[in-house]
């Protein structure tokens, strides 16, 4: 699968000689002449790396960028001017990947781009299923399965199930489960951690003839194969 890259640049003219370059390199490309729709483009979370334009109508680049990375985290190179040397330590700083001087050759901007999303991908684990014997948590698609078989679980089950298996072999005391799952700010009993245990014992347990779920008396929950 191609990757996919949103060039927010209003200069109409340098924006089609980038899109037809990154097209020609075999990537899908989408284009936005302003700020505010480069947000929220860049804000559906639909690419792997975004070329930022500073001054843009609508929105700067850096607002953007400072904007959008309350939701994502797709790497951006910033398209800046020559002098703004303040632009690009401000765009670094807000968590630019990288950034380029205009006028650029196409090259060094294609070479870049390389480098930013080979960064990218190192970052992310190679897989993100949590497996524990049969059980297989797949936590980018909140699914989880027994033997291949799907488990209906609710939202707070399921972040349960995840700290458990993320921890497997650990014992886990309640407050620790209820900070990790509940939040710092929970105010209830740490005892909601009991009832949650029992619906993963009916669900995956009791359902499946296994003993994965195991009690530690007075302390708290481990899972264990
Ligand atoms: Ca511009």
């Amino acid at each position: 699968m191609s990757e996919r890259i949103l060039i927010v640049e209003d200069e109409a003219k340098l924006a089609r000689f980038v899109e037809l370059e990154l097209l020609h390199e075999g990537y899908e490309v989408d284009k936005s002449p302003d700020g505010r729709d480069g947000l929220n483009k860049m804000e559906s979370g639909a690419y792997d790396l975004v070329l930022l334009d500073i001054m843009l109508p609508g929105l700067n680049g850096l607002e953007v960028l400072r904007r959008a990375r309350r939701t994502v985290d797709t790497p951006v190179i910033m398209l800046t001017a020559r002098d703004s040397v303040m632009d690009k330590v401000t765009g670094l700083d807000m968590g630019a990947e990288d950034y380029i001087t205009k006028p650029f050759e196409i090259e060094e901007l294609l070479a870049r781009i390389r480098a930013a999303l080979r960064k990218a991908q190192r970052r992310q684990p190679a897989s993100h299923v949590l497996t524990a014997g049969a059980l297989a948590l797949d936590v980018d698609r909140y699914t989880a399965a027994y033997d291949g078989q799907p488990i209906e679980l609710t939202h707070r089950e399921f972040d349960l199930l995840r700290t458990l298996m993320e921890n497997e072999g650990i014992v886990m005391s309640r407050s620790a489960l209820v900070e990790r799952v509940w939040g710092y700010d929970y105010m209830g009993e740490t005892n909601i951690v009991d009832v949650y245990v029992r619906y993963l014992r009916g669900k995956i347990d009791d359902a499946y003839g296994v003993k994965l779920l195991h009690t530690v008396r007075g302390v708290g929950y481990v899972l264990r194969v």
